[in-house]
């Protein structure tokens, strides 16, 4: 089979690597038929997560069939399709039972990680049971595999812990999968004020539901989200230094009876947190 295998800051390459091989019983092999990258696999590409080796096979969203289980999987069976969560959890440990699935003991982020991804023909999915969900055959698999991690990103790390409460007026900086699932789902409760780089981003926001739209190009977008009156919660969905700064600038313009502003981070997507995903400062 093929991966997409990580070769250090800024070198990746598609190469040939053995097939996957069940290695305990809680294993299952999946065959990749629609996988993704994430901002996660960006940061690895530049070399901002140490943790990843050379020579590791990246990726961990993806959509597939099984193809072979482990003696003591008993949800799946070959044949089955299934969507891999970026978070393996090994179900029985004391995080995994507080539902802090990406603190498990044993496992968390492991998949493009620690153990080889999803970005390849086949990937080894530990603990089986308790880290994949069956999809019916008939499933559209390019929406579902924004269910292995982006959507919720989005929804768990921006909306959930920025506390959006209906009639909130939200702020997202970024435009970006993650920042258009936390529009998608701040709208269970509220709309949403897009802020971006690129008008491309800001049309799709848009058509996604964003009331206003902020081209942040030349600095001023903390000005004009205060000539809205601030925003009750301000969500930074990109992860990189220059948005930081918006959301700086978005924590100083929320209202100050409630002040909440939710930075959801790429690559801390698995571990940094009680919560898993991201962090809030309120
Ligand atoms: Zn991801
Ligand atoms: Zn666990």
């Amino acid at each position: 089979m093929h991966g997409l295998v990580n070769h250090g800051p800024g070198r990746s390459a598609w190469e040939e690597r053995p097939q996957r091989v069940l290695q305990d019983p809680t294993d299952a092999i999946v065959r990749i038929t629609t996988s993704t990258i994430c901002g996660t696999d960006l940061h690895i590409l530049k070399g901002d997560v140490p943790s990843v080796t050379e020579g590791r096979i990246l990726g961990h969203e993806g959509v597939g069939e099984m193809t072979q289980v482990g003696r003591a999987v008993s949800t799946f069976h070959p044949g089955d399709r299934v969507l891999i969560s970026c978070i393996t959890s090994c179900g029985r440990c004391d995080f995994c039972r507080k539902q802090m699935y990406s603190h498990c003991r044993h496992a968390g982020w492991i998949l493009g990680s620690t153990i080889d991804g999803t970005q390849a023909g086949h990937v080894r999915i530990p603990y089986a049971d308790t880290s994949l969900y069956g999809i019916p055959p008939d499933a559209d698999e390019e929406a579902l595999v924004m269910l292995s991690d982006i959507l919720p990103t989005g929804f768990e790390c921006g909306v959930l812990n920025g506390q959006v409460h209906p009639g909130d007026t939200v702020a997202i900086v970024g435009a970006g999968p993650v920042g258009l699932a936390a529009l998608l789902t701040a709208q269970f409760y509220s709309p949403g004020v897009m802020v971006d780089l690129d008008d491309n981003r800001l049309e799709v926001a848009k058509r996604l539901g964003a009331t206003t739209l902020i081209n942040s190009t030349d600095g001023e977008a903390a000005q004009r989200v205060m000539d809205l009156h601030g925003v009750d919660v301000a969500i930074e969905a990109v992860g990189v230094p220059a948005t930081f700064g918006e959301y700086e600038h978005c924590r100083s313009i929320s209202r100050c009876n409630r002040r909440q502003a939710v930075r959801t981070q790429l690559f801390a997507c698995a571990q940094r947190t009680p919560a898993g995903i991201g962090y809030a400062d309120a």
